[in-house]
């Protein structure tokens, strides 16, 4: 009588760890030389230093929000 192998032993394979991905601060900020460029758009209501973030729609339209009054603008 034949040996029955072993089935559904299927190994698993290694699970590959995702690298963390940093939080990239100068998102909103381009270093180009001694000058610094903003990238972004500032909240009306709070100010220049108050970036919004951007989320764009499926039609297309950019949506700007801001995070801390709740602005938000379409583009
Ligand atoms: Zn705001």
């Amino acid at each position: 009588m034949a040996k029955k192998k072993g089935s559904n032993t299927v190994k698993k394979g290694k699970k590959v760890h995702k690298k963390s991905v940093r939080v990239k601060i100068n998102k909103f900020y381009e270093v180009s030389g001694s000058s610094i460029k903003r990238i972004g758009k500032d909240c009306p209501k709070c100010g220049t230093a108050v970036k919004m973030g951007s989320h764009k729609s499926k039609d297309g339209q950019i949506r700007y929000s801001c995070g801390k009054c709740g602005t938000t603008v379409w583009e």
